[in-house]
């Protein structure tokens, strides 16, 4: 089932995609269950927003396959290597990504996202997706040269805007069939399976979980494949997980601090 967050005259919603429209949902999902109001939005008419708006965090996994870790000159760390970016980074498919005027390069990060949709912590792998609410696409985008100047990655990734998130969450989605490919103004920049996760989504969620607790509505990037590279203003990068779906974002200069 895939689920939309979507904004039309009477607010903002969440429905349930069916075919070409919008099966509208009483409530948000995650907390009120699936009941509907009878009502259908074609999707034409509806503008959809981020899924979900982290209520606590966006935790992320750097270096996550190894080819991408290899792509740096660096090997691919044994334990998943944590960090997070604020939620106040988080945009939705369609919204533009605004290149901050300090930096110098930026670059898309194309990665599937797990949604968690009940409280974690201490959580066994074994365990770790009944956690799991859904799951979407994201892309962790990167000011490089500011993530390279601080030696630690929270300015770096962590901007207004550079966190979209959409275009659906899927709530029946299996990893272990589904290939992650991210075009930057058309063109393949970024193709593999997510089988090629060093770390499992399970693995991930256990081990976030010993450190943080994680709430429902929290999500986790899996890390990013091979091929990262610079984008600049004008671009459009599309994001597609299959079985899930594609998020496009054009890429704009943020208007400079004055
Ligand atoms: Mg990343």
């Amino acid at each position: 089932m895939k689920i939309a967050r979507f904004s039309h005259s009477d607010g903002i919603r969440f429905g349930i995609v069916d075919e070409g429209d919008l099966v509208v949902l009483a409530g948000d999902p995650m907390f009120a269950g699936f009941d509907t109001t009878g009502e259908r939005v074609p999707l034409a008419d509806a503008a959809l927003l981020a899924p979900v708006i982290p209520r606590s965090k966006v935790v992320c996994v750097g270096r996550n396959y190894h080819e991408h870790a290899a792509e740096f000159g660096n090997v691919a760390p044994e334990e998943p290597l944590l960090f997070l970016k604020p939620n106040t980074s988080v945009i939705g498919p369609g919204d533009a990504i605004l290149r901050p005027a300090i930096s110098e390069r930026t670059e898309f990060e194309g990665e599937l996202v797990v949604v968690i949709g009940r409280i974690a912590k201490n959580v066994k792998a074994e365990d770790a997706l009944d956690y799991v609410f859904g799951y979407t696409v994201g892309n962790d985008f990167t000011a490089r040269d500011i993530q390279r100047k601080d030696g630690q990655w929270t300015r770096g990734k962590g901007f207004d805007t550079f966190c979209p998130l959409g275009p659906v969450i899927e709530t029946e989605f299996d990893a272990a069939s589904a290939r992650i490919e991210t075009r930057v103004n058309g063109e393949v920049r970024q193709q593999a399976p997510l089988t090629d996760m060093i770390h499992s989504v399970a693995d991930i969620i256990a081990y976030a979980s010993a450190a943080f607790t994680l709430l429902p509505g929290d999500v986790i990037m899996t890390g990013t494949p091979a091929g990262v590279g610079p984008v600049v203003a004008g671009d459009t990068i599309e994001v597609e997980v299959s079985g899930i779906g594609t998020l496009r974002n054009p890429v704009r200069d943020a208007v400079p601090v004055s």
